[in-house]
């Protein structure tokens, strides 16, 4: 079977790591800042010393693509580039790399392909400097209105539209993703979890993305000085989140093993340190492949009273989406390349958000997924070693030709 070049692989990853270089190990590579032009201008810029076509769409999504037989649709691969603030070196990037690599060991070992072969970028997938996340993908399959994305403003009030026309990137909306043009779309992406490092798997075989809900919380009492107001006639707001969040750890930890849920958020109101708390807010993200297992989690948070600690609560769904199932023709062609090259493999799910999930729903997808050190992700320290890397690269390559071949 053919293979990918290790120290091509190499000289990618350390070469994208410049833009946006954090000096600590990591980037800050917010979407269409300086530092992610710089990535794209060196992403198109290998591109075209390969000989391939380069596009971009209204949503400055680049589409680079080695040229096949006349009249057939495109097979995609690739992923972001844009990181979080202090991010990391892999997070998407590392799917744009391992897609440029797998398109180069086709162009230099002069790999036969009938099907057009194209490396992706899709714009702020992160949504770290203009909300939401996954914006560009989320545009062009439907989910996001185009005019409210345009208006999403960054923290110096720059909106989303002036950063997309300043850039350069920005074309004709007739380049966007369709079924007509493009077949099919691998994306490889760190596993952002510890769970393949934890196993000694080489290869995650990502079968969805798992489905979540979101609640936000709410209990109200009544704010009263600290000094004065006996313990038995206070309504203590955050007392009643704090017994509920309690609540909901022992009841969620009875449900399956591979449900996870995070209080990420709370707010006290007034938050003043001699006041009793009014009103306190948190937030509780639930997160499982298996509908049953979310819907356990909904019965579990209707059970909560609707007075807790003589305190008022309630709740309600902020977001939620459902479980995403990938194209299984493709997750077996993972699982069956990744076996031929002696790698180590397990299927899983995802549990976060990828363009992936929303491609899914217009063209077949899958993804690939590789260990991330420790797990760690979203930050500085996230590494994957070059070694899982290129074996994450050459699985996608062989998944791409055999998708070729097979249709
Ligand atoms: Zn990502």
């Amino acid at each position: 079977m053919v293979t990918c070049n290790i120290d091509r692989m190499d000289d990618k990853i350390k070469t994208f790591s410049k833009f946006g270089d954090t000096g600590r190990g990591g980037i800050t590579r917010l979407s269409l800042s300086p530092a992610a032009l710089e990535a794209r201008e060196e992403f198109c810029r290998r591109c075209k010393a390969l000989g391939m076509e380069i596009k971009t769409d209204d949503m400055a999504n680049i589409y680079a693509t080695l040229p096949g037989e006349d009249g057939l649709p495109a097979i995609m691969m690739g992923s972001h580039a844009d990181s979080v603030k202090q991010g990391g070196n892999y997070d998407g990037i590392l799917g744009v790399l391992t897609a440029l690599e797998a398109a180069e060991t086709i162009v230099t070992e002069k790999i036969p392909h009938k099907h057009p072969i194209t490396v992706v970028i899709w714009t702020n997938e992160e949504g770290a400097r203009f909300e939401p996340a996954m914006m560009s993908s989320g545009v062009i399959t439907g989910k996001f209105d185009k005019d409210v994305m345009l208006a999403s403003t960054d923290t110096e009030g720059v909106t989303f539209k002036e950063a997309l026309e300043a850039s350069g990137y920005m074309g004709e909306a007739s380049n966007r993703m369709t079924p007509e043009k493009y077949m099919a779309l691998l994306e490889l992406h760190i596993e952002q979890g510890p769970v393949l490092e934890d196993e000694k798997i080489d290869i995650g075989v990502v079968e969805g993305v798992c489905g979540m809900i979101n609640y936000e919380f709410t209990f109200v009492g009544q704010a009263d000085h600290a000094g004065t107001t006996p313990m038995k006639y206070r309504k203590d707001a955050l007392y009643a989140a704090v017994k509920t969040i309690q609540y909901l750890h022992d009841e969620l930890d009875k449900l399956d093993s591979k449900l996870v849920y995070t209080t990420g958020k709370i707010s006290a109101h007034p938050n003043i340190h001699t006041v009793i708390p009014d009103m306190v807010k948190f937030t509780l993200d639930a997160r499982h492949q298996d509908p049953e297992v979310i819907n356990q989690v909904l019965e579990i948070i209707k059970a909560i009273p609707k007075v807790v600690e003589k305190c008022e609560a309630s709740y309600k769904e902020a977001w939620s989406r459902k479980t995403v199932h990938y194209y299984p023709e493709f997750i077996d062609y993972v699982e069956k390349n990744a076996k031929e090259f002696g790698y180590s493999s397990r299927r899983i799910y995802s549990g976060p958000g990828h363009d992936a999930q929303f491609i899914t729903d217009v063209i077949p997808t899958t993804m690939i997924f590789v260990p991330s050190k420790d797990g760690h992700s979203h930050c500085e320290k996230e590494f994957t070693p070059l070694e899982n890397c290129w074996k994450g690269a050459n699985v996608l390559l062989q998944t791409i030709l055999d998708i070729d071949k097979n249709n």
